[in-house]
């Protein structure tokens, strides 16, 4: 029989209205059995989400503040719900009992989870669901890595005894029992593992917008919603900006090819992103799929002669950044060249030294560093199949007035990442929106 996981963020779960908004959803299609949900966030822009005042209780407690005047705002946040939900359930137990536990020194990870923790007692009182807590289900090592196997047979085992059952997101447990969450955001990653769990035919991902979309609408203002999308072509949008799903949540569903639908609490008839193991030529001629990009890297460019026919120098060059525990994001080299590019951030207060230590060790004939780029991937796995994809994006950046400072292509052939001027930016993601979605669309109508 047909089973969806659907899993709820912080913004469709942040009050008794949203609550009721998950609760017809629910209703309305019976394959919703396993439901993971966040701990509630932001009721308007304003507010704060409960995760982050948990943390601030934590804070306090740090700093030997009295941190009851914080925890008895996450306490009447609760109540409230209850109270608008019409349940009946006595929430006092459990915040005494973590309020106890605060008081005798409990964990970062376990004060963090309580939120998602409570989320799930009244989602799951208010939908008539069984609660399922994680703690004994989602298993990580001593050493805090997530083990997926083991969790995958536990999980599914155990759900296998539940018609329907709402579970906790973001955490689980470590092997003497102790709390442990995955990193911010990490119930996305909950609501994939409960899908392979259970081989759900749809891991649905409800939050606060209708999809993805082609481009940053805060850049491109109309910008249109992507309706499928690769794992791998998403991987590279998101790997680039920010992104609407967890970047972790893709791997359990991958693996068990279950595709991942983005959805809409507040628009559920919107049928959201489809994010797929494979294209389908099908349904799209799209050659583009997105544009995604970040400001803020550097480079570092290197040059000396004969550099090709010294062996080991780009290895020698990558272990000075190793000693400094930096991470680059990409290596165009050419014949007597290569060129690092960092984010930016991670250079702060060692660029230096960092420099000193390549000039030292490598030795090269000249050592150069460009700050200010920014870079812009054009993802889509349907331009490896056409002609004049590059030439087309590289025009329509000449015919806005951009200078491309780099090139390069992934090895996948479905992104093509140049890299700008960082106040070029917004203009070169609205020239390669025009060019490849609005004229392309044009022309197709004529
Ligand atoms: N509540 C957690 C956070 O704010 C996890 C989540 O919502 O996915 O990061």
């Amino acid at each position: 029989m047909d089973i969806k996981v659907a899993k709820f963020g912080g913004s469709s779960v942040a009050d008794a209205m949203q609550v009721k908004k998950v609760g017809e959803i629910i209703a309305a299609d019976p394959a919703r059995k396993f439901i993971v949900v966040s701990a509630p966030g932001k009721r308007f822009p304003d507010d704060s989400k409960m995760t982050d005042l948990l943390y601030l209780c934590k804070t306090h407690i740090e700093h030997n503040v009295p941190f009851h005047q914080v925890f008895q705002v996450i306490w009447d946040r609760f109540k409230i719900m209850i109270m608008n939900l019409g349940i009946d359930l006595d929430i006092d137990p459990y915040f005494v009992e973590i309020r106890s536990m605060l008081e005798n020194g409990a964990t970062n990870d376990y004060i963090a989870s309580r939120g998602e923790f409570l989320s799930a007692i009244v989602v799951s009182k208010y939908l008539g669901f069984d609660f399922v807590d994680p703690k004994d289900y989602v298993k990580f090592d001593e050493n805090g890595k997530f083990l997926a196997e083991e969790t995958n047979t536990a999980l599914g085992e155990e759900l296998k005894k539940h018609k329907n059952a709402v579970i906790p997101g973001f955490y689980g447990a470590l092997p003497d029992g102790s709390i442990k969450t995955f990193s911010r955001g990490g119930s996305d990653i909950t609501g994939a593992i409960v899908a392979r769990a259970v081989g759900a035919s749809v891991y649905e991902n409800w939050t606060d917008v209708s999809g993805f979309l082609m481009a940053d609408p805060r850049i491109v203002p109309n910008a249109k919603p992507i309706s499928r999308v690769t794992y791998k072509e998403l991987r590279e949008l998101s790997y680039m900006g920010a992104s609407v799903l967890h970047d972790e949540a893709i791997f359990p569903v991958k693996e068990a090819n279950i595709p991942i639908n983005i959805r809409n609490t507040n628009e559920p008839e919107h049928p959201g992103t489809m994010i797929v193991e494979e294209p389908d030529p099908e349904v799209s001629d799209e050659v583009i799929t997105g544009i995604s990009g970040h400001k803020g890297f550097t480079v570092i460019h290197v040059y000396k002669d004969n550099m090709n026919s010294e062996v080991g120098f780009v290895k020698r060059v990558l272990a000075i950044l190793e000693n400094y525990d930096i991470s680059f994001e990409h290596l165009p080299s050419g014949i007597d060249t290569v060129s690092i590019v960092i984010a930016t951030q991670k250079l702060e207060g060692i660029l230096g030294d960092l420099l000193d230590d390549i000039q030292k060790k490598i030795n090269p004939d000249t050592l150069e560093v460009h700050a200010n780029l920014a870079l812009i991937a054009t993802v889509g796995c349907g331009m490896n199949r056409k002609k004049g994809v590059a030439a087309t994006l590289f025009n329509s950046l000449y015919q806005a007035d951009v200078n491309i400072r780099m090139i390069d292509q992934g090895s996948g052939e479905m992104n093509i990442i140049v890299g700008v001027e960082d106040e070029d930016f917004e203009k070169a993601i609205k020239a390669i929106y025009d060019t490849f979605v609005v004229e392309k669309a044009l022309k197709d109508k004529n």
